[in-house]
């Protein structure tokens, strides 16, 4: 029985509009989608190269009318939708009736379909959105939709795809997305022939995440369920020993539809405050199931932002089921651990960190960092200060700092720019036009280093101004100069135990184009298995229990398209770098680091951190008799 109409003009104004294909991995979705809404239990995609030549999606739903076929492809024509009066409550994951004239508009289309109990079914076939052949065939029940050739017809849109690897592998991720939300439905994916993945379809929520996210995600997820009147939640968070560095495994759905939402994610994260460390995400898959009269999905045409009416009760609804599932975890782990001595805390609390003695030096240098291994250090031997300190010695190699000593005296006079010129040699033209460029440059001001307040804020006294300086920005900004002055490569250290990093295609993708950039910066990334590839070595500054941090957080940047030529993929990747290698805020710094700082400071060197903070800020004689009334 047909069952598509056309929706009047009035109620199709009323839908947000909006272009549906802007690339392969969106003609998956929406026919995907379709599928899903025809009742499928199973369901094949395949896609050729990128999936613009080639892609084909079957499923076993319940077909269509051979009246219906080709009106399917018409603007405007749905079978889930007649009036304003459905758009209130919309069960299904289409009701524009927009994908399928999009898609065909720019493609070669051949549409198979049969309804169940049919003798036969209808093929059609089209081009450029005009209808070429119609007629009965013989095929198996259900649908299969073939679009090839995909913007042949947009010469332009067809330009602003990129690589086919990349738009396979953003096929692959939506896929996966789809295929996640409905565990009820086994979804196997092909890609140029290839078994990307296969979920079972058993309406096992486990099997279903176990197939498509992985054995290593699935064995750290808890499980969540709870419901609040007509609102439920179900599916995963990871426990908090399994945090990631980005938010890529964070899967959100409202009734069988993926969604971004912001809203659900700190619901998510805030489960997990001061169980997970700063900059770590839990991985979740969290099922919402609400009435569909409480979610408005018709804000945006992609489908994938949602407008909840009670926010604050679905917000509630989450955070409370991911909080008990950790806290159920708290109490088994702690049942476990019993017998044994003293278990080790498998996560800290960043708030539990004991307060750092005095005597622990916790400079965050990588030569620092591993020669203490945070113990005691007993006081390096006395220097002289002025030879510890040359102007810029933060251009040196790290390791020196090792054994430079604290400085004694409260005020230091630092030795000048010019001493340094004079030594180099003054043979070459070069060198002279440089060693004048030196001797402008002004002396550094007598300065008083006052200390260090709540353990990130140097307090200096010049003149007549008293000044802060953030020590981690100034850091930052040191090291971040010093890599960047380095032409080329970057001086790496070789990880003892490499660190095992699992890559998703896109990764792959990303670094297929930058491996050989982040081989020059110090990141040597090998295969060693079809997903999985090992950290070997890391640059030197950097504190070698940061490195999967670093890298997660580089990809994470990458993946942003925060980068999207060499020259900024390469300040991205020192940027990270930097930050993991600077001094970070919270640990007690030695006297010697922090006046380095403060000379690099009052040189001028050092203006802002990587990142466009300012470094320092400071208060004058004047401002701070303001504060105290003593003149007005
Ligand atoms: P929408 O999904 O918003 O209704 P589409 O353009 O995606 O719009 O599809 C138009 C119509 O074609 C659907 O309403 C449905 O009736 C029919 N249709 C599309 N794909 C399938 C399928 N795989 N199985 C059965 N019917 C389908
Ligand atoms: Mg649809």
């Amino acid at each position: 029985m047909p069952e598509i109409n056309i929706l009047s003009p009035h109620v199709a104004d009323m839908i947000a509009a909006g272009e549906v294909v802007e690339r392969p991995a969106s003609v998956i979705k929406e026919l995907m989608e379709n599928a899903f809404d025809a009742g499928a239990h199973s369901v094949t995609v395949e896609i050729r190269d990128g999936g613009a030549t080639y892609i084909r999606v079957q499923d076993d739903g319940k077909g269509m009318a051979p009246e219906d076929a080709g009106i399917a492809f018409m603007r405007h024509a749905t079978s889930k939708l007649r009036d304003e009066t459905g758009l209130e409550a919309i069960g299904t994951m289409g009701f524009r009736g927009e994908a399928l004239a999009a898609i065909s508009a720019v493609s070669e289309v051949e549409l198979l379909t049969r309804q169940h109990g049919d003798a036969s079914g209808t093929r059609v076939t089209l081009s450029a959105g005009d209808i070429q052949d119609m007629g009965e065939t013989g095929c198996p029940e259900g649908t299969v939709m073939q679009v090839r050739s995909l913007f042949f017809n947009t010469p332009a849109r067809l330009k602003f795809l990129k690589s086919d690897r990349a738009e396979a592998s953003a096929c692959v991720q939506t896929a996966l997305r789809c295929a996640l939300g409905r565990p009820e439905v086994s979804v196997r994916l092909l890609r140029d022939g290839k078994e990307e993945f296969f979920s079972p379809g058993d309406g096992k929520a486990l099997s279903c995440v176990y197939a498509l996210l992985g054995r290593d995600t699935a064995k750290d997820f808890l499980p969540i369920e709870l419901s609040d009147g007509d609102m439920s939640v179900s599916g995963f968070v990871s426990s908090p020993s399994a945090g990631r560095g980005n938010r890529g495994m964070q899967f959100f759905y409202c009734n069988g539809r993926y969604i971004r939402s912001v809203l659900l994610q700190t619901a998510v994260e805030q489960a997990y405050k001061n169980t997970l460390l700063v900059g770590r995400y839990p991985a979740c898959v969290v099922y919402l199931k609400l009435s569909n009269a409480a979610v408005d999905v018709n804000v945006h045409p992609a489908k994938t932002e949602v407008k909840f009416s009670q926010e604050k009760r679905v917000f509630d609804l989450v955070y409370h089921a991911a909080l008990a599932a950790l806290s159920t975890e708290d109490r088994t782990a702690a049942e476990e651990e019993k017998p044994k001595p003293a278990p080790a805390p498998v996560y800290a609390a960043p708030t539990a960190r004991p307060a750092p003695r005095p005597d622990f030096y916790r400079s965050m240098s990588a030569a620092d960092f591993r020669a203490s291994n945070y113990s005691v250090r007993p006081s390096a031997p006395a220097k002289p200060v002025e030879a510890a300190m040359p102007l810029k010695a933060y251009e040196q190699p790290y390791q020196t700092r090792l054994d430079m000593t604290p400085a004694q005296a409260p005020v230091v006079k630092p030795q000048e720019s010019t001493k340094i010129a004079r030594n180099e040699p003054a043979d070459s033209g070069k060198t002279v036009e440089n060693s004048v460029q030196s001797v402008e440059k002004p002396t550094l001001p007598d300065y008083k280093l006052i200390g260090e307040a709540l353990h990130l804020y140097i307090l200096v006294e010049t003149g007549d101004e008293l000044m802060l300086i953030d020590k981690h920005a100034a850091h930052e900004r040191m090291i971040f100069d010093r890599l960047k002055q380095q032409d080329r490569s970057v001086m790496a250290q070789t990880l003892l135990e490499g660190v095992t990093l699992r890559l998703d295609g896109e990764e792959r993708e990303l670094l297929e184009q930058n491996g050989e950039l982040l081989s020059e910066l110090g990141f040597e990334i090998e295969q060693y298995g079809e997903n999985d590839y090992i950290l070997r070595t890391v640059p030197a500054d950097m504190n070698p229990s940061d490195a999967r941090a670093a890298v997660e957080e580089i990809f994470e940047k990458l993946r942003g398209g925060k980068a999207p030529d060499p020259k900024s993929a390469r300040d991205e990747i020192l940027h990270t770098v930097a930050c993991k290698a600077a001094i970070k805020a919270g640990y007690i710094t030695d006297r010697a680091e922090l006046d380095r700082i403060v000379q690099a400071v009052l040189s001028g060197d050092v203006k802002y951190c990587p990142h466009g903070r300012p470094v320092s800020a400071v208060l004058g004689r004047r401002d701070l008799d303001k504060l105290f009334k003593r003149i007005v």
